[in-house]
């Protein structure tokens, strides 16, 4: 089978890391050289070269605003900026809610979110998952009892990603508490900034904080907010959950952290030799980098379903299941290799860390969470034997 890119892909991958070598500013590319967290600010700083350039939203279709590139492109660029350790932008609005708006929005809102999803103006996050509801999803209490031409909303969310430097959260509402549980859903965006809404940041075991509990108490929101029929929200938020799994395949950052990997073995000594000379390190570095290789095949298939304009379906969770767990085994590996480097932090002395084992201690904690958010691999694993190998539900 031939997997080369074509003449011109290739010449657009050249494209894409020339401009990312000129545009991509010096503090970011310190930060990527050993892979610092990057504050909220650094992201949306990146965010508007990459307007700027018109690649911030590389699916979304030229009416909106969009590249119009081909699905492959759209997966060099993706690759090339993750391999480059550029600033992951936020996900909320770009590939989450913009493509949502797109299928199943009002001409009126498409023109009113889209352009500020697009510019970085406004920021977005996702509130799904409530103390009772997270795999089940479907569960979830949070109201909005109808009021006028309004909802008033009460209740939590939990675990909402960088709620406190949003804008705007689109949230699962309960609408209807007597109808069947999927049923009684709408899929509704909140201003931030209406009185009520309170998000209080928790800190990650990496003492970042990267999410909230979101309270809601009576928030006055216009029902014109609702994305999709009243009650009709959970096929709006399955939707949007097929794309937020396609996204979590993570091959560019894998293949990144597999070179640091490598660079670590190779700076680390033990007989005379270093670690990569060692036939059991090599062979546990080798099946990484085989499964990585084949994490990247399966994501070829999907991208060829793509280019014939398949939306992407249950196969996602193969990418999310995979991506995610050969995600956390480099780090692991990484963490192996480096002995009692590992114990070193981001911003530790490098008189006594190595300059090569910083950076890696805090993201490998926050990987454990790559196989919860987006739906725990679990529920993936239910998804990938009903929907692909055609086993019954379980219980
Ligand atoms: C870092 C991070 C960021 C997040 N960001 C957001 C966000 O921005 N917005 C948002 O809405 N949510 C967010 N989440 C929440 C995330 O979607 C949920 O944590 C996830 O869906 C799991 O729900 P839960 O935590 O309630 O666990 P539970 O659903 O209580 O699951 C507990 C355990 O039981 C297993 N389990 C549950 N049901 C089944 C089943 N039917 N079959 C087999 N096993 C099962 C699960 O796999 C898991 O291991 C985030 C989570 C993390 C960790």
């Amino acid at each position: 089978m031939d997997l080369s890119f074509s003449a011109e892909d290739e010449a657009f991958r050249q494209q894409v890391r020339a401009f990312i070598d000129a545009a991509l500013p010096d503090d970011l590319k310190a930060k990527a050289e050993i892979d610092a967290p990057v504050e909220m600010a650094d992201t949306m700083r990146w965010h508007r070269i990459l307007f700027e350039k018109g690649w911030v939203a590389p699916g979304w279709p030229t009416k909106h605003g969009g590249p119009g590139l081909t699905p492959t492109q759209r997966f060099i660029l993706t690759e090339e900026l993750e391999l480059a350790g550029t600033p992951q932008l936020s996900p909320f609005g770009l590939t989450m809610v913009g493509p949502a708006i797109m299928q199943f929005g009002t001409p009126e809102q498409q023109a009113r979110f889209l352009p500020k999803i697009l510019s970085g103006e406004e920021v977005w996050c996702q509130g799904y998952s409530e103390p009772e509801a997270g795999s089940d999803l479907a569960s979830l209490r949070c109201k909005a009892e109808s009021d006028g031409d309004d909802f008033i909303v009460s209740g939590q969310k939990t675990w909402t990603t960088y709620a406190q430097y949003a804008d705007w959260i689109f949230c699962l509402v309960r609408t209807n508490p007597t109808a069947k549980q999927q049923a009684g859903i709408t899929f509704l965006l909140i201003d931030m900034k209406t009185p009520g809404v309170e998000a209080r940041p928790m800190l990650t075991i990496g003492q970042q904080p990267a999410f909230c509990d979101t309270f809601f108490e009576n928030v006055r929101v216009p029902k014109a907010n609702a994305i999709g029929p009243i009650d009709g929200g959970w096929t709006v938020a399955k939707a949007l959950l097929g794309h937020e799994r396609t996204l979590l395949a993570m091959v560019g950052s894998s293949g990144r952290l597999l070179r640091r990997v490598k660079r670590i073995a190779a700076a680390t000594t033990v007989g005379g030799r270093s670690l990569l000379e060692h036939d059991t390190w090599r062979a546990k570095i080798v099946r990484l980098e085989i499964e990585l290789e084949a994490l990247k095949m399966t994501n070829y298939r999907v991208l060829a379903g793509a280019q014939l304009g398949k939306a992407p379906g249950p196969e996602s969770s193969i990418l999310k299941l995979r991506g995610t767990e050969v995600n956390q085994q480099l780090y692991e590996l990484a963490m192996e290799l480096m002995g009692y480097d590992a114990l070193g932090w981001y911003n530790d002395d490098p008189g006594v860390v190595p300059a090569l084992a910083q950076g890696i201690a805090a993201p490998f904690c926050y990987a454990r969470a790559n196989t919860i958010f987006g739906g725990s691999n679990e529920i993936q694993k239910n998804i990938i034997a009903k929907w692909i190998l055609g086993l019954p539900s379980a219980g």
